[in-house]
């Protein structure tokens, strides 16, 4: 399974030439179709962290776009499907090897994965929040290294850690079609219960 999965994530990488995260960008992007809704599958591989950190990514997406994302736990396999994805929970060392990269996050048409290397909360979320924005179709704002004030930034902890009003720009410049006559949805860049990096996580430390 787990060489299977690297050899999926090494093929779409040189495919799409897709980048996500932590201290590398491989130049690339990855553009997925940004809709209306979505279905997300949690595989029983995504740890505690993992499911907490989804249900703060969902709840900020939603916030602030009028986006839906349904989120379901259990196995799925999304079959020709664009808004459906599984998110899943893997060694990224094998892969990380091959590309010569630091990836903790990847995602691609029907996947998002999540590095089992995480150890934080505060990564754990951040990078949720960016593998989702990437699901929604956002791609990186800057090549890095940049220091936009974005979750989408390539190397995003050093920029938001939280979905920012520069994300939501883009996720209105991405779908005018679907959001015509409606109007865009208020964000704010202001600290508050929304950024782990103060508080260590929603609703208190974790
Ligand atoms: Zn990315």
């Amino acid at each position: 399974m787990r060489s299977v999965v690297t050899l999926v994530l090494l093929l779409t990488f040189l495919v799409l030439a897709c980048s996500t995260v932590d201290e590398v960008d491989s130049g690339g992007s990855l553009h997925l179709p940004a809709l209306q809704s979505y279905t997300v599958y949690v595989d029983p591989s995504v740890s505690p962290l993992g499911q907490t950190a989804i249900v703060e990514a969902v709840r900020q997406w939603e916030e602030f776009t009028d986006v839906t994302i349904d989120v379901r736990q259990g196995p799925h396999v999304c079959i020709f499907e664009p808004s459906c994805f599984a998110v899943y929970e893997i060694n990224f060392a094998d892969f990380n090897t091959i590309v010569d990269g630091s990836y903790i996050g990847y995602t691609i048409p029907s996947f998002v994965f999540l590095s089992t290397a995480i150890s934080s909360y505060d990564e754990e979320q951040d990078t949720v929040i960016h593998e989702f924005g990437h699901m929604l179709g956002l791609l990186h704002p800057c090549t890095a290294p940049c220091f936009e004030d974005a979750i989408m930034n390539p190397t995003y902890r050093n920029g938001a850690d939280e979905v920012t009003c520069l994300d939501v720009e883009q996720f209105n410049a991405i779908r005018p079609e679907i959001d015509a006559g409606v109007p865009a949805m208020a964000c704010t860049d202001a600290s508050g219960p929304r950024d782990e990096a103060a508080d260590g996580g929603p609703g208190g430390d974790l």
